[in-house]
């Protein structure tokens, strides 16, 4: 997986590479998967969710840029996957997911494995989570329709955003950065993310 679709693909973070040549994929997939948990693809994870493209959870924690001295938030944990990635060059990880049947499974997967930087919150993310702001580094997995303004209230300064942001099929990842009070955006790459719901998503949310 790492080499045939992370590194052809150009990415070139050791520390991205190594945590995802070292965690064990197929134990955040539901049982009849794990077979397939390696592909080159996003997966179902169950409730109409899914863990993202390995490739996709690569290129975001690289764009990221994190420290070892980072407090990192994560909205949308689903299997806690990128959650796990992350948490290996961070201080630590807040991932907040809105569905009750996600986050109880991800709390169990990630704690079975031993993950002791990482907290998993029941909430609605789309006004990031409050109570541990600020954050040196801010991850959206889920698809925005713009970026939500308690997120960039809620970020350091300096400090970055990764998240996409576009239509509900369609999206732009997008890099923000905060640096001496101004924010500059930059564009990634076009991608296909489950819809970010809650008050600052896509209605019927949370
Ligand atoms: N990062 C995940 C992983 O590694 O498995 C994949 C995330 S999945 C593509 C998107 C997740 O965002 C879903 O689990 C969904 O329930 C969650 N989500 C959507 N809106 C949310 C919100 N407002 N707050 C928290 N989580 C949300």
């Amino acid at each position: 997986m790492v080499e045939d679709q992370i590194k052809r693909r150009g990415i070139i973070d050791k520390r991205v590479l190594a945590a995802m040549e070292e965690i064990p994929r197929h134990e955040f997939v539901e049982e009849g998967l794990k077979g397939v948990a390696y592909q080159d693809g996003p997966l179902p994870i169950g409730m109409d969710q899914t863990i993202s493209q390995p490739y996709i959870v690569a290129l975001m924690s690289e764009l990221l840029d994190v420290s070892e001295e980072d407090k990192v938030l994560e909205v949308g944990t689903g299997s806690g996957y990128q959650a796990a990635v992350i948490s290996r060059f961070a201080m630590s990880v807040v991932t907040v997911e809105r569905i009750p049947e996600l986050y109880k499974k991800a709390k169990k997967t990630l704690r079975k494995l031993g993950y002791n930087n990482i907290t998993v919150v029941l909430a609605d993310g789309s006004i990031g989570y409050r109570e541990y702001a600020p954050y040196n580094r801010i991850i959206v997995t889920a698809a925005s329709p713009f970026v939500p303004d308690e997120l960039i209230e809620q970020l350091t300064d300096p400090g970055k955003i990764v998240i996409p942001v576009g239509g509900m099929f369609t999206q732009q990842l997008v890099v923000l950065k905060k640096e001496a009070g101004k924010v500059i955006k930059t564009d990634s790459i076009g991608v296909r993310f489950v819809p970010l719901k809650g008050r600052k998503g896509w209605e019927n949310g949370a």
